[in-house]
């Protein structure tokens, strides 16, 4: 303190610190000190002027303050996951320690891109949701890191509100599940693998199958051809036993065609179940099975549904598997597109005594409207060809229509019909 008194009085300059003094008491408590120089009008200093506050309490608030927010953010910063704040209107005004050592940017630098491509539609759709509504969120997607790599977060984010129930600011945790996320894509692809190798070993099984039991009869049917030619070509022809080779010939051609009646016997769709169902909740329960797949795929799902559309007497798990099967073509005919939106539009409504369901995607079209319903055909690479073949049996074992047509603009929209039947199920 008289250091600085010295200083200052030699440069002429005013002094401001702290000090502690001792109060009548004998108790010494801070005080904030400033003193200034009182000049003539030829600049001489005439007198200082001196202010002592006591700051004791300020102080020690100031330090118990700053205490508790380093304690507070080594909390934060301990939290094993990314966290981060954004104020009312969704701009992002804070980030942890661990949000700069995994991005490898600083807050300011931090914006959309840090996010995959294909997750940021989704994304900015949940923000945009929730400044509207101000209600608590989640969303599952990839952020970069500072390695150019992206890992699988989970983000919850909750509004923080005052009194009055208004947004003050969102508070973030993002969680890594990449190992978990991995494990179940490593589990779906190899899920996916299995039963197309399973389809295509079934299809190669029951083709030997049928083979070997059609060619014993075809095998017997030429021989006794050859044997029956044999008795004809002898001089004077052998007609009897001629006769009884055509016989077999008969019987074997009759074995044959048996075989064939219970091949198609085999294949013939199960009689349908009918139950009473509700179409709008068949389309919500397969967007459900499929959502997984659709957001993967970045695809922006929106629904029409006619909220006044009598029940229909049909099988549950038929309606189901057709809807699935369209569901499904529609999101990989949308695989390959880049330069537009994916969107899939599903409809229900009511034309008449029918249901109509529509089914509308903008991926590569259709060259064929008709061929696509025969059974093998397919233009994919692991496709089998009978998802549209089997739809179709379906629909019409129901007494409805399935068909196809390319949009005006891009893509397909597969429709199919079900007569709404008697007055019960209204
Ligand atoms: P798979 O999907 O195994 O090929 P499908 O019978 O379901 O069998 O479909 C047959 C073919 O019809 C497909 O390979 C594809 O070429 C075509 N297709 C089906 N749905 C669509 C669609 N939504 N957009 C474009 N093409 C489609």
């Amino acid at each position: 303190m008289t250091n600085e008194w010295l200083r200052c009085r030699a440069l002429g300059e005013p002094l401001e610190l702290d000090h502690r003094l001792k109060r009548f008491d004998g108790v010494y408590r801070l005080v904030h000190v400033r003193v200034d120089p009182l000049l003539d009008d030829r600049g001489r200093i005439v007198r200082w002027y001196g202010l002592l506050t006591d700051v004791d309490d300020q102080r020690r608030a100031e330090e118990a303050l700053r205490q508790s927010e380093r304690h507070l953010r080594l909390v934060v910063e301990t939290i094993p996951a990314l966290v981060s704040r954004s104020k009312a209107n969704g701009a992002l005004d804070y980030v942890d320690r661990r949000v700069v050592d995994y991005t490898g940017l600083e807050l300011e630098q931090i914006g959309l891109d840090v996010i995959h491509p294909d997750d940021q539609n989704s994304h900015v759709r949940k923000w945009r949701h929730a400044l509207e509504t101000g209600e608590p969120w989640d969303d599952t997607y990839r952020i970069r890191r500072a390695d150019g790599e992206f890992h699988w977060f989970y983000d919850r984010v909750e509004p923080l509100r005052d009194s009055d129930g208004r947004v003050l600011g969102w508070y973030a945790v993002k969680i890594d599940i990449n190992d978990s996320r991995e494990m179940e894509e490593t589990l779906r692809s190899t899920r996916r693998k299995l039963s197309a190798a399973m389809q295509i070993a079934t299809v190669a099984e029951v083709s030997a199958s049928i083979a070997h039991e059609v060619n014993q009869p075809l095998a017997s049917v030429v021989t006794n051809a050859h044997a029956c030619q044999a008795w004809l070509s002898h001089e004077p022809p052998n007609l009897e036993r001629a006769q009884a080779t055509l016989e077999r010939i008969i019987r074997d051609g009759h074995s044959a065609a048996d075989v064939v009646r219970r091949i198609r016997a085999l294949f013939k769709e199960a009689v349908p179940v009918k139950t009473l169902l509700d179409i709008n909740e068949i389309v919500t329960e397969v967007l459900r099975v499929l959502s997984d797949e659709l957001r993967d795929n970045s695809i922006i799902v929106e629904t029409q549904l006619d909220a006044g559309l009598p029940m229909i007497e049909a099988d549950h798990v038929q309606i189901q598997q057709t809807l699935i099967n369209l569901v499904h073509n529609a999101i990989e005919a949308m695989e390959s597109v880049t330069d537009r939106a994916k969107s899939l539009a599903i409809s229900s409504g009511r034309q008449g005594e029918e249901l109509v369901i529509q089914v509308r995607d903008q991926g590569v079209g259709i060259k064929d409207a008709t061929l696509v319903f025969e059974p093998f055909f397919t233009t994919k690479e692991s496709g089998m060809g009978m998802g549209l073949s089997i739809s179709r049996s379906i629909v019409e074992a129901h007494g409805g229509r399935i068909w196809a047509a390319a949009n005006e603009d891009v893509g397909t929209t597969f429709s199919f019909c079900l007569p709404l039947t008697s007055e019960r199920s209204a």
